[in-house]
C-alpha cells in the first residue's frame, strides 16, 4: 500500500500512446469490458492473445522468482479476507486519495490530478517555444541548450517546479486547505462546467466494500483485496511451519487486487481491476538495508533480461517514506507518456506482522535456532503490477519500420520468450498437398510451443500480419518442401529467411522463445 505522489511532466505522446490502445484492440489483445454496453471505466478484458502475453509474463516472473531460488516459496490467498486484516494493515483509516467535486457539474477529480493537468498546460507551452525555435534556428538548433537559457522556458520550469512543490508538501503534510488553496489560486476551472465552484477536499477510501452472508441483518462487511501482500502476512506462520522454512525466506504471489481509482484513465496502468505479483522476503532484523540492495539489483536484472533497453528503466528511491518503510523504491519504466512507476521494492520492517499480532491476538514470531530465540521478522518486498508489466513490454515493442522499398511495416517487437505464439505455419499455395504438410508441422510443434496456422491471402500478407501480431518466426511451406523436407524460417526482427529441414524447426525455435536462455542473461 503506497500513495505517493510523483508529478513527471508529460510530453505530448498522446499519439503514440493512442495507437498502442487500438492496436491492442486490433489484434485481440485487450478489449474494453463489457463493450457492447458501452464499457465499465477503467476495467478491461484479456483477449486471446493477451491472455497468452499475460500468462508468459506472469510465468517468467515466477520461474525467476520461485523456481530459480530454493528459499521462496509461492501460495495463491483468497481475494476476501476478514475484514480486520485491512484495520490492522492501516488501509482502512489511510488508503485514500485526494478528491474534489465541482458543484455545478457535479463530477469528481482527483484534487493532485487537477493541478498536475494544469502543468501538462504549462509543460505544453514550452514545447511550442520549443518547435517555434527549432523552426527558427533549422540545423543548427540545440533543443537542451534551449531549454537550459531560453528566459520564457525557464519561467514556465520554474512555474511547474514550484506548483509540483507545494502540492507534494500539502499532501504528504495532509494539507488538504492548502490543496484547494491551490485550486483556487491558479484559477483551476472544472473541464466540463467550465467553473470554479468548487467543494472542500476530502480523502477518498480506495477500498471496494462488498458483504458476505445470506440475511441482511448477518452479513459482514468484507472488502476486496487492494493488495495481494496481506494474505501472504496473514499466512506467514503457517507457510514456515508447514515448509520448515528457515529465514531468510521469501513467500510469493500473484493475483487479483482491487482499487476505487478516482481517476483512471491511462488504459490499462491504472486500473480498478488489477493483478500483482508480490514477493515478501522475511529476514532477520537488522539485515535490511543489506537486502533491500540486493533486491534492488535482482529485480533490476530481471527487467533487464527482457532485452528493452537499459534506458528506459530507473530507479525512484523515495525520501519521504510511508509509515512502515525505512526505505523505498520504485523502478520506473518510460511508458508512452513518459516515466512512471512498474514496480516497487519496499523495506516493511516488522510493521505489518505486529499489527496483525496485535489485531489477531496471535504470536507471529519466528523462533531462530542458531540465536536461541524469537524473534519478529523484517520484511522486504517487491511487488510489481502484472498489467502494468504488460503494457511497458506492449507499449515499447510496438513500431513502425521504414522498409527498403519505401513502404512501412507495423511490427511488434515482443521479446520472443514472451510473444503468444512462437511460430506461424504456412502453406505458399492451397493446393498439391502443401497444407496438409503445414498442418503435420504444426502437429507436431504444438506439443512444445503456442503455434498458429495460415493459408489465407498472399504470404507477403500472412507475414506482416504475423509481424503485428509480435509472432517471432514464419514458416512456409512450399513445392520444395515436397522433395526434399525442408521449408523456409523468416525472422520477424531481422526479415531474413533461411531454408532449413523441418527436422531443424523444434531447436531452432525452442534456441530463441527458451525461458531458461532468457534468464541466464539476468
Ligand atoms: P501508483 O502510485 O501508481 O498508484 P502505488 O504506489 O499505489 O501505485 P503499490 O501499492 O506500490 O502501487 O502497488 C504495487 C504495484 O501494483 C505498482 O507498482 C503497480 O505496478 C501496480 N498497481 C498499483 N495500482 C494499480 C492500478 N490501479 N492498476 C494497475 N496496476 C496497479
Amino acid at each position: 500500500m503506497e500513495r505517493f505522489y510523483i508529478f513527471v511532466a508529460m510530453a505530448n505522446q498522446d499519439d503514440q500512446f493512442k495507437k498502442v490502445i487500438s492496436h491492442a484492440k486490433e489484434y485481440g489483445y485487450v478489449f474494453q469490458s463489457s463493450e457492447i454496453y458501452d464499457g465499465l471505466s477503467a476495467v478491461y478484458d484479456y483477449a486471446q492473445n493477451g491472455v497468452e502475453l499475460k500468462k508468459n509474463i506472469r510465468d517468467y516472473w515466477w520461474k525467476a522468482m520461485v523456481q530459480m531460488h530454493d528459499n521462496i516459496v509461492g501460495i495463491d490467498a483468497s481475494i476476501f479476507m476478514h475484514p480486520t486484516t485491512w484495520k490492522a494493515s492501516g488501509h482502512v483509516d489511510a488508503f485514500s486519495d485526494p478528491l474534489i467535486d465541482n458543484k455545478d457539474s457535479k463530477k469528481r477529480y482527483r484534487a493532485d490530478v487537477l493541478v498536475e493537468d494544469y502543468c501538462l498546460k504549462i509543460e505544453a507551452k514550452i514545447d511550442k517555444e520549443v518547435k517555434k525555435a527549432a523552426k527558427r534556428f533549422g540545423d543548427a538548433f540545440n533543443k537542451d541548450e534551449f531549454i537550459a537559457t531560453n528566459p520564457r522556458v525557464l519561467g514556465y520550469q520554474e512555474k511547474i517546479d514550484g506548483i509540483l512543490s507545494r502540492l507534494g508538501k500539502s499532501l504528504e503534510a495532509e494539507d488538504l486547505v492548502d490543496v484547494k488553496a491551490l485550486i483556487e489560486e491558479l484559477e483551476i476551472a472544472c473541464p466540463l462546467s467550465g467553473s470554479r465552484n468548487w467543494t472542500d477536499v476530502k480523502q477518498f477510501n480506495l477500498m471496494f466494500g462488498t458483504k458476505l452472508g445470506a440475511s441482511a441483518e448477518t452479513a459482514m462487511d468484507l472488502y476486496l483485496r487492494p493488495e495481494t501482500a496481506q494474505g501472504i502476512f496473514v499466512n506467514f506462520l503457517n507457510v514456515q511451519k508447514t515448509g520448515r522454512m528457515k529465514i531468510p525466506f521469501g513467500i510469493a504471489q500473484t493475483g487479483k487486487a482491487f482499487r476505487n481509482e478516482i481517476v483512471a484513465r491511462q488504459f490499462i496502468f491504472r486500473m480498478r481491476e488489477f493483478e500483482q505479483m508480490e514477493m515478501q522476503f522475511f529476514i532477520k532484523p537488522g539485515t535490511q538495508k543489506e537486502w533491500f540492495d540486493k533486491w534492488k539489483e535482482t529485480r533490476m536484472k530481471w527487467h533487464l533480461s527482457l532485452g528493452m533497453g537499459e534506458d528506459n528503466y530507473r530507479f525512484h528511491d523515495h525520501e519521504k517514506l510511508a509509515h512502515y518503510a525505512d526505505a523505498a523504491t520504485d523502478i520506473e519504466f518510460k511508458f508512452p507518456f513518459g516515466f512512471k512507476e512498474l514496480e516497487g521494492i519496499h523495506s516493511r520492517t516488522d510493521f505489518d506482522l505486529k499489527q496483525h499480532e496485535e489485531f489477531s491476538g496471535k504470536k507471529l514470531q519466528y523462533f531462530d535456532h542458531e540465536e536461541n530465540k524469537s524473534y519478529t521478522p523484517y520484511v522486504l518486498e517487491t511487488s510489481i503490477g502484472l498489467d502494468r508489466m504488460f503494457l511497458a513490454v506492449f507499449s515499447n515493442a510496438l513500431m513502425e519500420e521504414e522498409l527498403e522499398n519505401n513502404t512501412t511495416r507495423t511490427v511488434l517487437k515482443l521479446p520472443a520468450v514472451l510473444a503468444p505464439v512462437k511460430a506461424a505455419v504456412f502453406p505458399l499455395v492451397k493446393k498439391d498437398g502443401l497444407p496438409e504438410v503445414a498442418k503435420e508441422i504444426i502437429e507436431d510443434l504444438k506439443w512444445d510451443f503456442n503455434v498458429f496456422y495460415d493459408e489465407k491471402d498472399a504470404v507477403g500478407k500472412r507475414y506482416r500480419r504475423q509481424d503485428a501480431n509480435g509472432t517471432p518466426f514464419c514458416i512456409t511451406v512450399d513445392h520444395q518442401t515436397l522433395e526434399d523436407k525442408t521449408v523456409t524460417i523468416r525472422h520477424r526482427d531481422t526479415m531474413d529467411q533461411r531454408r532449413v529441414a523441418i527436422s531443424e524447426l523444434k531447436d531452432i525455435i525452442k534456441k530463441e522463445v527458451d525461458v531458461k536462455e532468457w534468464l541466464m542473461k539476468m
